[in-house]
């Protein structure tokens, strides 16, 4: 690349400006004085410590991995250095990404937020270097934060007349604060103070919610759907990282207190509110009870979740048309005839997952695990991967006539939330307890641990869901004595055992809690984990009892076409393993046999996840 003069004297600039920061950085490092009042009783794992082994969700993580690690590097940061006034050599990205004039909401979301996605790729890749230490991935971090530094002025350029500052920024801080606590990149937190500078004169006073920006003077409706109260998540986690309590103070200033308070009260505000931004919002209460201590945040979040299941689909998927519907009307029941935009979710299910780590970890309650793997099964695991020039799943599709589609737009939101999540599912599998550890996901992996100084591993192996099982092999340096904790679910028949090394665990197997097995375990000890999987049916709403999803443990299967007229529950309950695709199940009807398939088996065929039966 040709170096201007213009470009020069700003790199100088630059230069000058990060060396006189420096003393900065280390004074944070001296006086990270970062308190939090609440440690959660359970901690995650460090991303190297649990390595996915062979299966879907191996392969999502890879896919994710090899397609963010060989994007074009000027691409991305071409929206930064167009908007800073910079050379900005490289293809545009396309979709949402794009820095164009073009954007008129609703028909047309080309350039709709420019490099909105930019620090949720850097996310992804902060963490897939710390799971798998690659260090070309390390290497792309490092220099992806250095020319997005490079783009950073004081002036805030990037966010004049932009339509979702606090949004953008609040993923972009999220990329960085990884880059630094993950990928050991040494400007990360300097560039994250100047980015945070530059947006600080683009944002409102304090959280808004939608009715309050829509009550404001706006130019475009975009200028409506920013989402400052998910701001808080970051700035405490950026306090907590570098030890700088401007930005606790940014954290609580933004703290949206019209939406928590009435959640800890237990009073439903969700209806009506943006579906994903509002369960991520979530997250940030869990911050604030984290930092300062106060038990309605911790409230606010559990109360929210609980509303947010109570209107869940069987998947665990929530929020057609992206948003929250009053429960009780039979709002949800009418989605499946009018929307095949209901569950956001590469999105949705990343926060999902985050909101349900933090309450696990806090409330050692496995129902937040049993959640997890819902939506884990029967949302991101049956996502199309993303394509390299963008193409993404968003959508999943409960219409009672639906398919699998990639959305409209390119590089959406969902296409920088994917990433993200797909690098957490190590993490989200397994967390660590003063007395032992927790087995929360029954997914084909590896855990290397310390205990009490003994090095410790734990080896998954499994075929769950597909089968009832799951055997877990352990590798001692010498023998230990600790808890194991495996999560029993909620479902789990009565059938359901665990053995030690072939004998019947002692303490009593009860579902929806996690059976505690406590033992000095050595070298080559076992456990065997079997479940019965009864069948079930759940009905979409209380309201609406006759129109039910077959559940088969934690997986919900999906009627494919043709769909038989008449159903009965007799009927759907009596559904057989398929002798041809052991996956599938077959309901024997009057009209013929119908097949019934998960989410992730799908492919191009037509689907319905509610069947109707006779009440
Ligand atoms: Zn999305």
């Amino acid at each position: 690349m040709k170096t201007s003069r213009r470009r020069f004297l700003q790199t100088a600039g630059i230069a000058t400006a990060a060396v006189l920061a420096k003393p900065n950085l280390r004074a944070w490092a001296e006086n990270a004085s970062a308190t939090a009042a609440i440690t959660p009783a359970l901690s995650v794992f460090n991303y190297s410590q649990v390595e996915l082994l062979d299966g879907l969700f191996r392969k999502q993580f890879d896919n994710n991995h090899y397609l963010f690690l060989h994007l074009d590097e000027d691409a991305l940061l071409k929206p930064f250095r167009q908007r800073s006034g910079m050379p900005a050599p490289g293809p545009d990205m396309g979709g949402w990404y794009d820095n164009a004039d073009d954007f008129d909401p609703p028909d047309n979301f080309h350039s709709f937020i420019p490099g909105h996605s930019f620090g949720q790729y850097l996310s992804g890749l902060a963490r897939a270097y710390a799971v798998t230490g690659s260090k070309p991935t390390q290497e792309k971090v490092h220099r992806l934060v250095r020319a997005f530094g490079e783009t950073v002025e004081p002036e805030g350029k990037f966010y004049r007349g932009y339509h979702l500052p606090a949004y953008t920024y609040d993923k972009t801080s999220c990329g960085l604060i990884d880059a630094h606590e993950f990928a050991q990149c040494p400007d990360a937190l300097d560039v994250h103070w100047r980015a945070t500078e530059a947006v600080l004169p683009y944002l409102p006073e304090k959280a808004l919610s939608r009715a309050e920006q829509r009550a404001r003077p706006h130019k475009s409706v975009a200028d409506t759907w920013d989402e400052t109260y998910t701001l808080p998540e970051n700035f405490f986690l950026a306090y907590r990282r570098s030890g700088k309590s401007r930005y606790r103070e940014l954290a609580e200033r933004f703290i949206e207190e019209d939406y928590f308070g009435p959640l800890a009260e237990g009073k439903n505000v969700l209806p009506g509110e943006h579906a994903y931004s509002h369960v991520n919002a979530l997250s940030s209460a869990m911050q604030s009870y984290l930092v300062l201590g106060k038990e309605e945040y911790l409230k606010a979040a559990s109360n929210g979740l609980r509303m947010v299941q109570e209107q869940s689909f069987a998947t665990g998927g929530w929020g057609p048309n992206e948003a929250f519907v009053v429960p009780g009307e039979g709002f949800l029941d009418d989605s499946l005839g009018t929307t095949h935009a209901t569950f956001e979710t590469p999105c949705g299910a990343y926060g999902h997952f985050k909101v349900t780590r933090y309450l696990l970890r806090v409330t050692k309650d496995s129902r937040y695990g049993d959640s997890m793997e819902r939506v884990l099964y029967n949302t991101i695991g049956g996502a199309t991967p993303i394509l390299a020039d963008g193409t993404s799943f968003y959508y999943s599709d409960y219409h009672f006539n639906a398919r699998k589609v990639h959305y409209r737009d390119k590089w959406p939101c969902c296409s920088g939330t994917f990433p993200q999540l797909t690098a957490d599912y190590g993490i989200s599998s397994y967390y660590q307890a003063s007395d032992g550890i927790y087995v929360n996901l029954f997914l084909p992996s590896r855990l290397s641990w310390s205990q009490n100084g003994t090095a410790c591993t734990l080896t998954q192996k499994t075929e769950y869901p597909t089968a009832n099982t799951s055997q877990m092999l352990f590798t001692l340096a010498r023998p230990e004595s600790f808890t194991v904790y495996v999560r029993i679910p909620a479902w789990a028949g009565s059938g359901t055992r665990l053995a030690v090394n072939g004998t019947k665990a002692d303490a009593e197997v009860v579902p929806g809690k996690f059976l505690a097995v406590q033992r000095t375990w050595k070298d080559g000890d076992r456990i065997e984990l079997e479940m019965e999987m009864p069948l079930r049916l759940e009905s979409i709403a209380p309201e609406t009892h006759n129109r039910v999803a077959l559940m088969r443990g934690p997986v919900a299967l999906f009627g494919i076409e043709p769909i038989p007229p008449r159903l009965t529950r007799k009927q759907l309950l009596a559904a057989m393993p398929s002798p041809q695709a052991k996956e599938d199940m077959i309901v024997q009807t009057d009209q013929g046999a119908m097949t019934m398939r998960p989410f992730a088996s799908i492919m191009s065929e037509t689907y319905r996840l509610y069947q109707t039966v006779e009440i």
